[in-house]
């Protein structure tokens, strides 16, 4: 047994007995490796197995028990190198009986299969590593066998092309499944795949449409086929990887480039793409066109700074670093183009980044504007040229933007209104410059410009900054226009002052003329040299009732045909004008005559230039028929004037409006004896008596100064020598406008009635000194007798009746007295000798007296005092008294019905006092207040012939006063009293 155990190539060994003592063959040694062998054989098994022993100890056990065992794949952890290693073995054991069929041992035989096992697991593990990594990668994998036509798929793969099947694949399902576009492709691909001729394979991208949810799944297929030696296929394995998200990405990618590629190509800029050293990588067609290139080719690939001038090349590198740096920049630079041209770049530089942030590229964009550049030089020159020129016009230049505030203003204008620079050219400067009635004008002119944005003019007077004198000038304005907006005005203005002062003149002239024509009486006639009607007025057409239609058609030759019906000797009228027509630097005048008797003269004469020439005729007709009339009316009066005067026995003469004598009529060198010429002017002054020359010259010069009436009384020598009385009235004769021309004289001899007048005076001077001593001795006697009745108390009164009659006879005698003294007083006065006794007085104190004197005598009145002032005067007491006397009188003799009198003494202008008497009586008219002063005059009327008077009080009492150099008057209403007031320079 032990034998064949030995002889056995395979492992085998033997355990014997309790111990399990080993006994091995060769084949059994590689198993117990460099450390067990040799030491195992005869050993126990438990002790070279040691490290296993709790694994096989038991089985041993049991198959000592007699059970045998066989075991696969039996796996270990075993120590045969010095280091612990899994082994597998496949092994059998088998009870050795004995003889007495007891188990004396046991046979195994082992096989080691370790190295098989361990292949086996690789594989799997790398198996399994594969599928999950396919299943990690969501990788799809497929297996096709060609013969057989069966596909296998992995999971990912059945879930794109919707397989549920968990068995086969129906290949026609997944073609089906292949979206259409891409099929026939796939197809001939997997084709050329299978055929060995083409290397077996297979890449491919393809879209998946699942059939249920229709989702496209874009897929990149890498396949491989595995072919017999007879190079026919029997395996195509492969697997699909889901590019989905790749392919869109990378298809948005592209079409995003396209985008940007076109936004850049529709560029009407020259834009480039830049790489990190400033190569141009793209540049648009517009660029190329701009920079005047043959094709894109000729910029690609070049450093962008090439294409610049040395000189601005700095700028170029500098903007592109600024943009790798990721800053933009922006600059105008001046470049010629590939084929020369010089072109002004607003030039942009940016940077372009990635999804990172990181600069990839810089974009430079060039934008063409030497256009703007040149026009804009342009304009700047046309500027500079327009203002040269403005500043050498002889008139204002300016422009005014569009809210229409000055902004240029040439230098006639700044000079004029004394500004440096436009800026200054406020409103301010306007209002201190304009005249100030054109203010409103100059500012609403260019308010209402600024709305209706039209041309506008005016005329305005602004001052002269140098000489201070407003001056005229006309200003025109139009509007400017930029680029279709309104951009304000150019205006000029142009010193008028000179036509200004003509125009104004020529204006004032011809409104004079038109005036003179149409207010003349006088009908005007201009007509040309060919006697063609210039013009005519009013007034012609009147003289010589020339029909309408004629003289609105001017038609000279009707309208002298019409003319020459008139006139009562046409061929002279014919003659005169051929006459003057022939000859025109003479004037002429001649009368015509009309037939309905109207007298016309006609003045002719020519319009001469200054040059000489001959320009018109005027004509001037005037209507003198009443001239005529009147002059020969007149010479008619004249002649019966003088006719009359020489008639007359009065002395009558005229003298002019000088008071020169013109004429004396026949009785003042009869009576005189003296010629007219001796009497002529002033002469006639040596007829009249010395004493009153001077008067008479003083009056006469008063009246001719005045114009009033002359009335003096004076005598005049006659030619006997003797004087004589007479009375002069002359009175002035006035011409239409009123001036005096003439004064008329008459001289009446009064000798006679003065005579009269002196009788009269000296009678009654006589009278009264007869009158006066009688009435007084008769005054003293009945006064006598009154005192004696009363100082008598024995004689019983009341028996005698005689007593009012004798009041009574007192009474008349007192008005008597006062009567013959009036007359005394005026014949006094009138021989001049009525005497004036001055001394200073109290005019109080003596109105006073008078009052209580007069209150005395007349009960029926009161006599009220009322004092506004005191006064001292100087004059004659007396005859002061005199007239107040005269006044309270009169107050109380013309109020019969009234019972107060009223005396006020106040203080007037001048230094003056007053003294007025007021009455409530009967009053005086107004007619009669002017004459009650002179002399015998007596207010006339039923009421005052009751009244007794002489009318020489108040004649008396004016020169009184008049003779202390003050004044009377009166105030006074009819039927409402009247106050008599005088006034006499107070004594300081
Ligand atoms: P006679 O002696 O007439 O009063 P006068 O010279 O005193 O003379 O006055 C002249 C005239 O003036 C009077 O006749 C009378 O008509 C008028 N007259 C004078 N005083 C008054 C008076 N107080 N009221 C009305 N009339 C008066």
């Amino acid at each position: 047994m032990v034998g064949v155990m030995l002889e056995n190539p395979s492992g085998m060994f033997i355990c014997w007995g309790d111990a399990y003592t080993q006994l091995y063959n060769d084949g059994f040694r590689p198993i117990l490796g460099t450390l067990k062998h040799p030491k195992a054989l005869g050993a126990s098994a438990a002790e070279t197995f040691s490290e296993i022993w709790d694994t096989i100890g038991p089985i041993f056990a049991d198959v000592l028990q007699g059970n045998p065992v066989r075991i696969s794949d039996f796996e270990v952890q075993m120590n045969r190198h010095g280091y612990l290693e899994t082994c597998y073995f496949d092994f059998s054991c088998s009870p050795i009986r004995l003889e007495n069929g007891e188990v004396g041992g046991i046979l195994g035989t082992i096989y080691e299969v370790s190295g098989k096992k361990k292949a086996e697991l690789a594989l799997q593990e790398s198996k399994d590593q594969l599928k999950f990594a396919i299943e990690a990668a969501e990788l799809g994998t497929w297996e096709f066998n060609p013969q057989s036509r069966t596909l296998t798929g992995n999971e990912q793969f059945k879930k794109w092309f919707g397989i549920n099947d968990p068995n086969e694949i129906e290949p026609q399902h997944v073609l089906n499944g292949i979206a259409v576009q891409d099929r026939d492709r796939i197809v001939t691909s997997i084709q050329k795949a299978l055929n060995h001729h083409f290397g077996g394979i297979c890449h491919e991208e393809f879209s998946i449409l699942h059939p249920v949810t229709k989702k496209e799944t874009i897929v990149r297929a890498k396949g491989r086929t595995w072919f017999t030696d007879e190079k026919t296929a029997y395996r195509f394995t492969g697997v699909l990887e889901d590019v989905t998200e790749e392919v869109v990405s990378q298809r948005l990618v592209k079409e995003s480039e396209v985008f940007n590629k076109a936004i850049l190509e529709s560029s009407p800029d020259c834009v480039k793409v830049l790489d990190q050293n400033g190569v141009i990588t793209f540049i648009n067609l517009n660029g190329v066109c701009l920079l005047e290139g043959e094709n894109k080719e000729f910029f690609l690939d070049r450093n962008w700074s090439t294409l610049w001038d040395d000189h601005t090349k700095p700028a170029i590198t500098n903007a592109i670093n600024q943009g790798l740096q990721g800053k933009s920049s922006h600059f105008g630079a001046g470049a010629t183009t590939v084929k020369g041209t010089q072109k002004w770049w607003d030039v942009f530089v940016t940077p372009i980044f990635d999804i990172g942030g990181n600069v990839v590229n810089v974009l430079a964009t060039s934008r063409d504007i030497t256009e703007q550049v040149m026009s804009s030089k342009k304009i700047e020159e046309s500027e500079l040229r327009f203002r040269q020129l403005a500043d050498q016009a002889p008139m204002w230049v300016w422009m005014a933007d569009e809210h229409v505030n000055v902004v240029y203003a040439n230098h006639q204008l700044l000079d004029f209104i004394g500004i440096a620079d436009v800026s200054q050219f406020t409103g301010h400067v306007w209002e201190r410059m304009v005249h100030p009635d054109y203010i409103q004008l100059v500012y609403n002119s260019f308010r209402d410009a600024s709305i209706s944005k039209e041309a506008f003019s005016f005329e305005f007077q602004i001052k002269n900054a140098k000489t201070a004198v407003f001056e005229w000038f006309y200003v025109k304005a139009v509007p400017r226009f930029e680029s279709g907006n309104f951009a304000g005005f150019i205006g000029t203005a142009l010193n008028i002052q000179e036509q200004r002062a003509t125009l104004s003149l020529l204006e004032y002239r011809t409104a004079l003329l038109e005036a003179f024509n149409e207010s003349s009486n006088d009908g005007i006639l201009l007509v040309d040299t060919k006697g063609a009607i210039i013009s005519y007025n009013r007034c012609f057409v009147e003289i010589w009732d020339m029909p309408e239609h004629i003289v609105n058609a001017k038609d000279d030759k009707a309208a002298l045909e019409f003319a020459i019906t008139q006139l009562e000797s046409p061929e002279k009228f014919m003659d005169t004008i051929e006459v003057l027509y022939s000859h025109p630097d003479q004037k002429s005048k001649d009368e015509l005559h009309f037939k309905n008797g109207k007298i016309i003269e006609r003045h002719g004469f020519p319009v001469i230039a200054k040059d000489g020439s001959f320009y018109a005729w005027s004509w001037i007709f005037r209507d003198i028929t009443d001239l005529k009339k009147t002059t020969s009316a007149l010479k008619e009066s004249e002649e019966t004037f003088r006719q009359l005067s020489e008639l007359m026995p009065e002395k009558v003469s005229r003298t002019d409006g000088e008071g020169n004598a013109v004429y004396f009529n026949q009785s003042w060198m009869d009576y005189t004896g003296f010629s007219f010429e001796e009497l002529r002017n002033w002469g006639w002054e040596k007829v009249v008596h010395p004493d009153e020359l001077e008067g008479l010259r003083l009056q006469w010069s008063k009246s001719l100064a005045s114009g009033q009436n002359f009335e003096m009384e004076f005598r005049l020598l006659n030619r006997n020598g003797e004087y004589r009385w007479h009375l002069c009235r002359s009175n002035p004769l006035r011409d239409e406008t009123g001036k005096i021309n003439n004064w008329l004289g008459a001289v009446t001899e009064i000798q006679k009635i003065k005579e009269e007048e002196q009788r009269k005076g000296d009678f009654i001077k006589m009278v009264s000194h007869e009158l006066k001593t009688p009435v007084t001795s008769v005054k003293g006697y009945v006064q006598l007798l009154l005192s004696m009745l009363y100082s008598d108390p024995e004689v019983n009164m009341s028996s005698i009746p005689f007593k009012p009659t004798l009041e009574r006879v007192d009474k008349q005698i007192s008005r008597l007295t006062r009567l013959i003294t009036e007359m005394l007083d005026l014949s006094r006065l009138e021989e001049s000798k009525l005497e004036l006794e001055k001394e200073p007085f109290d005019l109080n104190t003596l109105v006073k007296e008078t009052i209580q004197d007069l209150q005395h005598i007349s009960s029926s009145h009161h006599i009220s005092f009322i004092q506004n002032f005191r006064a001292r005067i100087s004059g004659d007491r007396d005859r002061i008294q005199q007239v107040l006397i005269n006044f309270i009188n009169n107050a109380i003799k013309y109020s019969p019905d009234k019972k107060l009198v009223k005396v006020i003494i106040r203080e007037t202008e001048n230094n003056q006092v007053s003294v007025s008497v007021k009455d409530f009586g009967i009053g005086i008219n107004k007619l009669d207040q002017e004459k009650v002063f002179e002399r015998f005059y007596r207010v006339t009327g039923k009421k005052e012939t009751t009244f007794s008077g002489f009318g020489i009080g108040l004649y008396i009492a004016k020169e009184i006063i008049e003779r202390h150099q003050g004044t009377i008057s009166v105030e006074s209403k009819k039927g409402q009293g009247a106050t008599f007031s005088f006034s006499l320079p107070v004594l300081n």
